[in-house]
């Protein structure tokens, strides 16, 4: 068996095992979690663990989220094809590339240099190039290309960032973790005729979002 096929089953297995069990029953995120190369995002190291139920490190003391809890915040976002996306939060480029398989655009903003600098390279190398990324503190979010029809956080804030709800479109939704720095209640944001209205998800344990409306440090 080469290496290809081991993982191409890994990811088949990630879905039946992990996502469906849980509720994720959205047909264009299945489809998205079976297509995006997940071991491509993280250390050559961790390739072989990049599929199990947990989140891995991907080095500046950041995380890759678990499968399940990006295939929940994407089935969260209630994409339909062909919407524009903002992300928060990097990372490793593998929530945007997720995102990418479904959306029109994804933009996506991360604050440390080396993640991002990696995370560029594979979307080069899988010619995903729908996504649009820089460096920045996202809690401001991307003003020159509001609004968008969805946002997703993927780092843990003490609030939802004024700037992020101001750049939602409206009909639109937000996935944002808010808590401590410890635990975090993920929430998805409604915007509709104007309204907000907020449902909260479950709890989750991410890292910090930090910046201008996140934690100092
Ligand atoms: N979405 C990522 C992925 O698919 O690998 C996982 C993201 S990791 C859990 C959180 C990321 O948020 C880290 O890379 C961290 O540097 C970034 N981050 C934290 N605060 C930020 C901010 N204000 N602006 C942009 N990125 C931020």
């Amino acid at each position: 068996m080469n290496h290809a096929t081991s993982y191409d089953i890994k990811r088949e297995r990630m879905v039946e095992e992990q996502l469906i069990p849980r509720g994720i029953n959205d047909p264009l995120v299945l489809e998205a979690m079976r297509t995006v190369p997940r071991h491509l995002f993280v250390e050559d190291a961790m390739a072989a663990r990049a599929y199990d139920d947990h989140p891995l490190p991907i080095g500046a003391a950041q995380t890759i989220s678990q499968p399940y809890i990006v295939a929940l915040m994407t089935q969260a976002l209630g994409l339909k094809g062909g919407e524009r996306v903002l992300e928060i939060g990097t990372g490793s480029g593998y929530q945007a590339a997720v995102l990418s398989r479904i959306c029109d655009r994804v933009y996506t903003i991360e604050r440390i240099d080396s993640l991002l600098g990696r995370a560029r390279r594979v979307f080069d190398k899988l010619h995903y190039h729908n996504i649009v990324s820089r460096i920045d503190d996202g809690t401001i979010g991307w003003p020159d290309e509001a609004p968008f029809d969805g946002i997703l956080v993927t780092a843990g804030g003490p609030k939802i960032p004024e700037p992020l709800l101001a750049q939602l479109a409206d009909p639109g939704r937000l996935v944002i973790p808010v808590g401590d720095q410890a635990v975090q209640e993920l929430q998805l944001v409604e915007k509709k005729d104007g309204e907000l209205t907020v449902h909260p998800l479950e709890y989750v344990r991410f890292v910090s979002l930090i910046g201008t409306h996140g934690w100092d440090s």
